[in-house]
């Protein structure tokens, strides 16, 4: 009997476990997977695709816009929120299948479960009390948004739930210490501000070096702001 029953463990299935699994895999190894939430990670689920998705649903206003101008008669064309929201999940839905089925393609097993270390070499399973021993363990369990120490910060969302607002807002204020976070939120209120006209701001929060506050950077309007984080 084998002393392992996994040669590696990877705990989490985004981008850089699923890689790792799979390469590992492909090299013989007997290898586990566990995700507690969605398999394709941050990127596919509510990250990456589904920020590129709503750039490019954002775009089409100045494309009718410039059509019109090269003698195209555009009528009627209208957005609606609740469709591009629905069709978003349908193709994060495809892309999620995708990687499961590549996972299972590759021999790596996946536990749909939140996994915890006990020890160097053992791993358990919420969903089920399972105990895994592996031989590696790999961390791939990425991260989390966090709210800034700002007053107000309580009434405020993160990218996680941009992704699946029921309505699009008329205007939205953002703060971002990531390209990513920025763009994220930048392409919702693209849309806000090309179909309803409303305003929307993105900043960027970068330590100041002299002081404790943080200076926020309007990437549309150059406009800067301070803001002093409570002491904590
Ligand atoms: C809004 C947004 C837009 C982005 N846009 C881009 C982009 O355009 N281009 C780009 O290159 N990058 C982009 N990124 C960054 C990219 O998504 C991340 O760099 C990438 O997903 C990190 O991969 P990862 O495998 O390290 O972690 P993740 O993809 O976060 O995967 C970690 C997984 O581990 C799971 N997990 C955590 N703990 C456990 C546990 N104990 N048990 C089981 N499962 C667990 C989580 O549920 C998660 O699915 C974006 C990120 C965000 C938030």
């Amino acid at each position: 009997m084998a002393e392992y029953d996994v040669d590696l463990f990877v705990i989490g299935a985004g981008s850089g476990g699923v890689r790792a699994a799979r390469v590992a895999a492909g090299h013989g190894a007997r290898v586990m997977i566990a995700e507690e939430y969605r398999v394709g990670g941050t990127c596919v689920i509510r990250g990456c695709v589904p920020k590129k998705l709503l750039v490019y649903a954002s775009r089409f206003s100045h494309e009718f816009e410039d059509a019109a101008g090269f003698g195209w008669t555009v009528s009627g064309a209208k957005f609606d929120w609740p469709t591009l929201i629905a069709n978003k999940d349908k193709e994060i839905a495809r892309l999620e299948a995708a990687y499961h089925a590549n996972l299972a393609r590759a021999s790596v097993e996946i536990a749909e479960s939140r996994a915890v270390v006990e020890d160097a070499r053992t791993l358990r399973l919420l969903k089920t009390g399972a105990r895994v021993h592996a031989e590696t363990i790999l961390l791939a369990n990425g991260a989390h948004p966090v709210l800034p120490l700002i007053p107000g910060a309580e009434h405020a969302i993160t990218s996680n739930e941009a992704f699946q607002l029921a309505e699009l807002p008329r205007r939205s204020f953002t703060a971002a210490t990531r390209s990513c976070a920025a763009s994220t939120t930048t392409s919702a209120s693209t849309c806000a501000q090309r179909w309803w006209g409303g305003g929307s701001r993105s900043f960027s929060a970068r330590p100041s070096p002299r002081s404790k506050s943080k200076r926020m950077h309007c990437r549309r309007c150059s406009r800067t702001a301070s803001i002093t984080p409570p002491i904590r």
